[in-house]
């Protein structure tokens, strides 16, 4: 059950110092909350299905910002958003509030389903097969109820795909719905990054979207009969690939399937109507939606973290037409927009990314989070001070992907280059560093972990980035091409920081 009495007099005796660190993550998790690094404050990760904030969600965590002061959030690779550095009674208030404008956070951590996740732009999409939301969201809702219920190895994600983009990695996800032109969804299964990344495996194909609880019970009962409860490191879905096989995963998959079809699971949603074609057109970071005469802006605080002004003031100028869209790569897409209200938004975000580099994932790293090796955030924030300094046309760099470990919540084995916290030996000192990691790719059909170069210190990637980068803009090239044609020359830049 929900017992929120029991987190406030467990928060309370964790900031009284009768409850350590470790009692207090097992359990904490389970609201969505962890002690951040140091054990002072709080994290509160509020789920957000689909990334989807409605105007009143984000009103809420406005107010809550003014009310407790809260000065950092985070948009998460999970397309959540975390409140930072909260004191003791404020993340009690906060996950007291919060359902009350229909955000949840129980589940946010621990071993529990995730937050659900679906491509940003489901349903303004021009481009997209059709829209997951509602599939999403029923998926949530399925979930959330289930919470409580089970007790599974470890954490479970699932995720929906609307086009072939791919943002939320659905083909290499615990459970991931591919969306498909037929107006089906092919499900993969089993897969992840972090250690031991594995592609998942294909369990089904052309699925009836109404039909999804029955794969998602299927997968529930799946990683209960099969999952590792023993041994934590390797209790992720995509550990039973190794326990059973390629072919023994899909045949208990499809077993357990099978088991469930007597339940009455079916969904009954109604998709809406089509809109009428029309052409808008773009307009720098002003997109237009598959509605006539709406746009969405496109926003990436760097780091992931919006000036907690910025979010505020983003939250009062909303009206109930808006809706902020959060991606996997924590840019924040305003929909819902007619011209006039976007171009106001564009001037409101002028802190965001300029360039793709600036546009690069970071998870929130070390300095906050506990099991993390090294500071991703910081890491970041020293790239783009160096590159700034150079003046590079945008696409000179790529957008990078940086994990500050190697759970890869930043995703950096998906990027063109990814960083992965580590540590190496140099002069005999024991020094922050990451591993380098190129060539990734999420898009459906041409999906790749990248391939690792090596380990280099943190202080001298700022550097290496700027020395590559002068080779790419002495090319008259951008990144994504000069990489093809200068392997050799990427290799022997890369090689003196190795
Ligand atoms: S990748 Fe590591 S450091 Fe970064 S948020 Fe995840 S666990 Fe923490």
């Amino acid at each position: 059950m929900y017992d929120l009495k029991e987190f406030v007099e467990t928060t309370k005796r964790f900031y009284n110092k009768e409850v350590s660190i470790g009692d207090y993550k097992g359990f904490s998790g389970n609201f969505g909350s962890y002690a951040q690094r140091g054990g002072e404050s709080s994290m509160l990760r509020l789920r957000m299905t689909g990334g989807i904030v409605n105007r009143d969600k984000a009103v809420f965590i406005a107010d809550m910002i003014k009310r407790y002061g809260i000065s950092l959030i985070h948009a998460t690779t999970c397309q959540t958003i975390q409140l930072h550095g909260l004191d003791r009674d404020t993340v009690c208030d906060v996950i007291a509030l919060a359902p009350e404008h229909g955000i949840y956070t129980v589940g946010g951590g621990g071993d529990n389903p995730r937050n659900v996740m679906a491509s940003p732009l489901s349903g303004i999409d021009p481009e997209e097969y059709f829209d997951v939301t509602p599939y999403a969201e029923a998926a949530a809702d399925y979930l959330l109820a289930q919470i409580w219920k089970i007790k599974l190895p470890r954490k479970l994600k699932v995720g929906f795909s609307s086009s072939p983009k791919n943002e939320c990695h659905v083909t290499f996800r615990d459970l991931g719905f591919v969306a498909k032109e037929n107006g089906k969804f092919d499900v993969y299964s089993a897969g992840g990054l972090g250690n031991n990344a594995k592609m998942g495996l294909k369990v089904a194909e052309d699925i009836e979207p109404q039909q999804i609880l029955y794969y998602i019970k299927a997968m529930i009962d799946t990683f209960i009969a099969h999952g590792n409860y023993k041994v934590r490191a390797k209790a992720r879905t995509r550990y039973m690939q190794d326990e059973l096989g390629a072919e023994g995963y899909v045949k208990a998959f499809c077993e357990a399937l099978d088991n469930v079809k007597s339940e009455d699971l079916t969904l009954d949603i109604k998709m809406p109507a089509e809109y009428p074609e029309w052409h808008g057109e773009a307009c720098g970071r002003i997109h237009p939606q598959k509605q006539p005469d709406r746009y969405y802006v496109t926003y990436h605080p760097i780091g992931g973290n919006p000036p907690v002004e910025t979010f505020v003031k983003i939250a009062e100028m909303m009206t109930d037409e808006n809706t902020l869209r959060l991606a996997p790569d924590s840019t924040i897409y305003i929909a819902g927009c007619t011209m006039e209200q976007a171009e106001k938004f564009v001037e409101l975000t002028a802190d965001g990314a300029s360039t793709s580099l600036e546009a690069s994932t970071s998870c929130i790293g070390s300095s906050i989070c506990q099991i993390g090796l090294q500071n991703s955030q910081a890491l970041l924030k020293a790239i783009i001070e160096a590159v700034r300094e150079e003046n590079f046309a945008d696409g000179v760099l790529p957008k990078l992907h940086i994990s500050g470990c190697t759970s890869s919540c930043g995703a950096h084995q998906t990027a063109e280059i990814g960083f992965s916290g580590r540590v190496k030996r140099v002069d005999d000192k024991v020094v922050p560093s990451f591993l380098m990691v190129i060539n990734g790719n999420d898009e459906l059909g041409r999906e790749k972990f990248g391939e690792e170069i090596g380990i280099i210190a943190a202080d001298v990637i700022p550097s290496m980035m700027v020395e590559i980068g002068k080779s790419v803009a002495a090319a008259g090239m951008v990144y994504e091409d000069w990489i093809r044609e200068n392997r050799a020359e990427f290799d022997m830049i890369v090689g003196k920081y190795l």
